[in-house]
């Protein structure tokens, strides 16, 4: 559920009409709903309920500072996997002891960051990580607090860019060679071993392969108890889907929260969460103007103001994002049409043979649930300015985000002496 409803035909974020914004923010821009977004962190709270879990959202499925603040106000930790997400978490007032710090590839100077500001956990994903890890931490006279990221081989059954957990992915350590690892961790210095992380993909829409995953690395912490490790934390990801609109509705909380009660029973581990888009995911929209109504021989392409660069989903996951009108048309003839944005590049293409009421040049469109994984990804490409980002609350707005101008795209660039 949403607060993106119509009001005698108009779109409104929560008390706001998008027309509105539009009018004074100008197009593209990207709009979130506070409700919204309270909502689903509650709602995922409240269905574990579980006090001493730790629901750390995943900051790259959108770190815009108004979003962090907004979950950090709910009591939200933080999911980072760059340093630069644990800078973001902490200018939102998120507690340190609340970060858990995910990643292949953590660099030197992330580490040291990450230590120096006394994160809860570290989710290993390699042994060649761990044992650069162990030295950064005793050269520092810190203890890192560690779990590995095990893959527990399991087919997540959902796009295979956003696969995690099979044995053919980069991620995490297979979990046949967990058990080596840990031993091997447990007698490195500046390490403490207290936890086992896995996550398996993202916007999985079937239960049945995180029971899989979960039931292996509940089977983990027991055997490495038996062998004597102190596992107190058992963080079992993100992932969990959202409806985009063209597929049924996946799974809600409650019946994610009924798999993990059922695997993690007896367990007795703090338990931690990394979810991004079932948080923010139906929290966000995107709003576009049509620039160009084009005909070809056998096509109509729909050209709007927004492109790839402002939301890859589409073109770099075929994603579904469902499109409608923020004034509607009753008269507008229903056509299968191309919807397109303005990129040099085949792929810039948001939408094809989709059943649309036609619209006009000038009318604004939507392209709903963008809140995860859409600002977070955009780029400049082309040259195009990175667009603003408007929080709504009530019957109040802010930009979030301020639209970048051509001074500030260009504002790295230097001469060489020689030009
Ligand atoms: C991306 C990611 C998440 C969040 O995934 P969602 O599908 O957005 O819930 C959680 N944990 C890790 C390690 C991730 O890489």
């Amino acid at each position: 559920m949403d607060h993106f409803t119509y009001k005698n035909g108009a779109l409104y974020a929560e008390d706001v009409a998008l027309a509105d914004i539009a009018k004074a923010v100008g197009t593209p821009f990207y709009c979130y709903s506070t409700a919204t977004l309270v909502r689903h962190f509650r709602v995922f709270k409240e269905a574990l309920a579980d006090n001493n879990a730790l629901i750390a959202y995943a900051v790259k499925a959108n770190d815009t500072l108004a979003v962090l603040k907004t979950l950090a106000q709910e009591g939200s930790g933080a999911d980072v996997v760059s340093g630069g997400e644990i800078h973001a978490a902490l200018a939102a007032g998120i507690a340190p002891r609340s970060i858990v710090f995910s990643g292949v590839g953590k660099t030197r100077a992330e580490m040291e960051y990450a230590l120096s500001q006394d994160i809860f956990q570290f989710n290993v994903e390699s042994e060649a990580e761990l044992h650069l890890l162990s030295t950064i931490a005793s050269s520092l006279k810190k203890t890192a607090p560690i779990a590995l990221r095990v893959n527990p081989d399991v087919i997540p059954q959902t796009h295979a860019k956003i696969s995690t957990g099979q044995k053919e992915s980069k991620f995490g350590v297979p979990i046949g060679e967990a058990l080596a690892l840990y031993a091997n961790a447990a007698q490195l210095p500046g390490i403490n071993v207290q936890g086992v992380s896995v996550h398996i993909g993202s916007q999985l829409t079937n239960l049945a392969p995180f029971a899989s995953a979960f039931g292996r690395v509940v089977e983990l912490v027991r055997e490495l108890r038996k062998n004597g490790s102190a596992i107190t934390t058992l963080d079992l990801g993100g992932g969990l889907g959202i409806p985009y609109g063209n597929t049924d509705a996946p799974p809600l909380p409650e019946a994610y929260a009924e798999i993990v009660k059922t695997a993690t029973k007896g367990v007795d581990c703090r338990l931690i969460f990394e979810p991004g888009r079932v948080i923010v995911g139906n929290a966000g929209i995107l709003v576009t103007e049509v620039i160009y109504v084009k005909h070809s021989e056998t096509r109509r392409f729909i050209i709007v103001d927004a492109g790839m660069n402002d939301l890859a989903r589409p073109t770099l996951y075929n994603a579904w994002h469902d499109i409608v009108p923020v004034k509607v048309d009753e008269n507008a003839k229903t056509e299968r049409v191309d919807v397109v944005g303005p990129v040099c590049e085949t792929g810039d293409i948001f939408a094809s043979d989709r059943l649309l009421r036609v619209p006009n040049a000038g009318d604004l469109l939507v392209f709903r649930s963008a809140g995860a994984y859409g600002a977070s990804m955009a780029s400049t490409y082309n040259a195009r300015p990175l667009i603003p980002e408007v929080m709504v609350n009530g019957g109040e707005y802010a930009v979030v985000r301020k639209r970048q101008t051509y001074e500030e795209l260009m504002q790295r660039d230097m001469l060489p002496d020689w030009l």
